[in-house]
């Protein structure tokens, strides 16, 4: 039989809080604007020897690692095929058909994604992580879910399940 607990990790500094902008339908681009991020993240696993899922923590450090490395910033979608980016010296420029943006290089974080979705932030989010926990405690979960709210009652949830 196997025995799967699972914890939840939500908290009041889990945050951060970013400009965007996505496209959608094809060739429609929204207008800059921002966003209070909040993360919420759930893991499942069996019991370690301390009768643990997971060290809560540890876990509450690496997310807000994690979103530390997100707030303040414009979220670029780095993989976009619509929104082309390019960095020159120390300024990062956004191209969609005949509008531009420029930013200073340490405003932005360039994403591996095509677009700065919450879905796809969840999805960034738990790859992440998942590394994180590969690379400092050998640790694979059984799954690993990770909720971002949008605005207040508007959130997205990526899982991402072992095998
Ligand atoms: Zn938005």
């Amino acid at each position: 039989m196997t025995q799967r607990y699972s914890v939840r990790v939500t908290k009041d500094y889990l945050v951060f809080c970013s400009g965007h902008f996505i496209t959608y339908d094809g060739n429609t681009c929204e207008r800059l604007h921002g966003h209070n991020y909040r993360v919420a993240c759930e893991l499942t696993a069996g019991l370690d020897p301390n009768q643990y899922v997971f060290d809560f923590i540890a876990l509450k450090n690496y997310l807000k690692e994690i979103t530390d490395r997100l707030d303040h910033r414009m979220l670029v979608p780095g993989t976009s095929t619509r929104i082309r980016h390019t960095v020159e010296g120390e300024q990062v420029t956004l191209r969609f058909e005949n509008r531009t943006w420029s930013f200073p290089r340490e405003d932005c974080v360039i994403l591996p994604i095509a677009n700065t979705t919450a879905e796809l932030l969840a999805r960034h989010i738990v790859d992440m992580l998942l590394e994180t926990l590969r690379r400092k405690h050998s640790f694979v979960p059984g799954s690993l879910s990770v909720e971002v709210e949008e605005s207040f009652g508007q959130a997205a949830t990526y899982t991402w399940t072992a095998g």
